[in-house]
């Protein structure tokens, strides 16, 4: 049987031939220091998992609205509102299966067969093969790292045809930790406002911002052509239990509504409950002990004069590491088989010649890490 265009055109994956060597040393009983955890290393706060076990005795176990529990929805509504300043009501709130589907509904909800998506470069993995699976074009807008990797927005203008449909903006940044200051936002709002584009405005890493505020593209655009993705997956260390949600002009929210209530109907109906616990949970012990580390890894890789981006947040760092090894997977495969450390190849992101160390592990680890990554470079 043929397998669909769309699928076929999705290309392999940047990361399986060391990820495939980091298990085989693994088997061997090696001791690899894995640095690409995509997910904090903090348990669930024991709030969240107390109100699952009291929703699984209560027999809260049945189908339950496909767009989330109203209630969750009323308290996503309210906490947007208020956080971002933008009024909004429950009817534009769809609660899904991490930020990743709400990204996915919400390109569904507007992209056609050869419609165009501007992706900015360094790019989370997903957004390409989800616009390829749509059998519409992904055009990438580069950006650099002497500029902190921040876009030029006349680059964005450049890149955009008839066939353009939306513009996606990731802030915090996975994988540069870049944070978008505001008047760059504000810049794509206008752009966007001008060829009447929609933006997703991929917000995942919200909580986790170290040296300023969060400006959210959804209070700049003040809920104008924005769907704003979030979920609890990084903030609240719940990346297992698949609860995210997009916030939408009303009519993009019914037909995301409409494309998740036939592709999987509700999310788990327990995650719904226990994700109204989190609205009542500090996590600001994560975000202050994600500081410290990234503290210590900027000192350990400045000591190292290794070249890096200081990450303004989420939990990753990208180090350049053209000067050692052009092609960046080479790089992580001679490091994981030398020195026994996992890295991201910077490839995987369209980061060409960099590599991703993330910081959601332990210092003691990111030390010995950072140890031996120094060991390598000097040989
Ligand atoms: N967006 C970005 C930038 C991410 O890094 C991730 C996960 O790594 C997601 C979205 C998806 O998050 P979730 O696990 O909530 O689906």
């Amino acid at each position: 049987m043929q397998i669909s265009m769309n699928v076929s055109s999705i290309p392999a994956s940047k990361t399986l031939e060391v990820n495939a060597l980091a298990q085989e040393l693994k088997k061997k009983g090696v001791d690899v220091v894995n640095l690409t955890a995509g997910e904090p290393d903090f348990p669930t706060p024991s709030p969240i998992v107390d109100a699952a076990i009291e929703a699984l005795k209560m027999g809260f176990t049945k189908y339950t609205d496909s767009s989330g529990i109203p209630e969750l929805r009323e308290m996503i509504a309210k906490h947007v509102s208020k956080k971002f300043k933008v009024p909004c009501t429950a009817n534009q709130v769809v609660v899904s299966n991490g930020g990743k589907q709400a990204i996915f509904n919400a390109l569904a909800s507007v992209i056609s067969q050869n419609d165009e998506v501007i992706i900015i470069d360094p790019c989370w993995v997903s957004y390409e093969p989800m616009v390829l699976l749509l059998g519409a074009k992904a055009v990438h807008v580069k950006t650099q790292f002497e500029k902190e990797f921040i876009p030029n927005p006349e680059e964005i203008e450049k890149s955009i045809s008839p066939a353009t449909k939306v513009i996606i903006v990731n802030s915090p940044n996975n994988p540069t930790g870049t944070v978008y200051d505001e008047k760059t936002l504000y810049e794509i709002y206008e752009i966007a406002k001008k060829y009447d584009l929609l933006i997703i405005s991929d917000e995942v890493y919200e909580p986790l911002v170290y040296d300023t505020d969060h400006i959210s593209l959804f209070s700049i655009s003040k809920g104008d052509r924005t769907v704003l993705v979030n979920a609890f997956s990084k903030s609240h260390s719940m990346t297992g239990w698949r609860i995210g949600y997009l916030v939408a002009p009303i009519e993009i929210a019914r037909a995301a509504a409409k494309i998740q209530g036939h592709l999987t109907s509700n999310i788990n109906s327990i995650t719904q409950y226990a994700a109204l616990k989190a609205f009542e949970v500090d996590t600001t012990y994560m975000k202050d002990r994600f500081r410290k580390r990234r503290d210590l890894v900027c000192s350990m890789l400045s000591e190292l004069k290794l070249n890096y981006l200081r990450p303004k947040g989420a939990f990753y760092v990208l180090i350049d590491v053209r000067e050692f090894e052009q092609d960046d997977v080479q790089f992580c495969m001679k490091l994981l088989n030398d020195q026994h450390v996992a890295l991201v190849p910077g490839s995987a992101f369209n980061a060409q010649g960099f590599v991703r160390l993330s910081f959601a592990t332990s210092e003691d680890l990111l030390k010995k890490g950072i140890d031996r990554i120094g060991k390598f470079i000097r040989r």
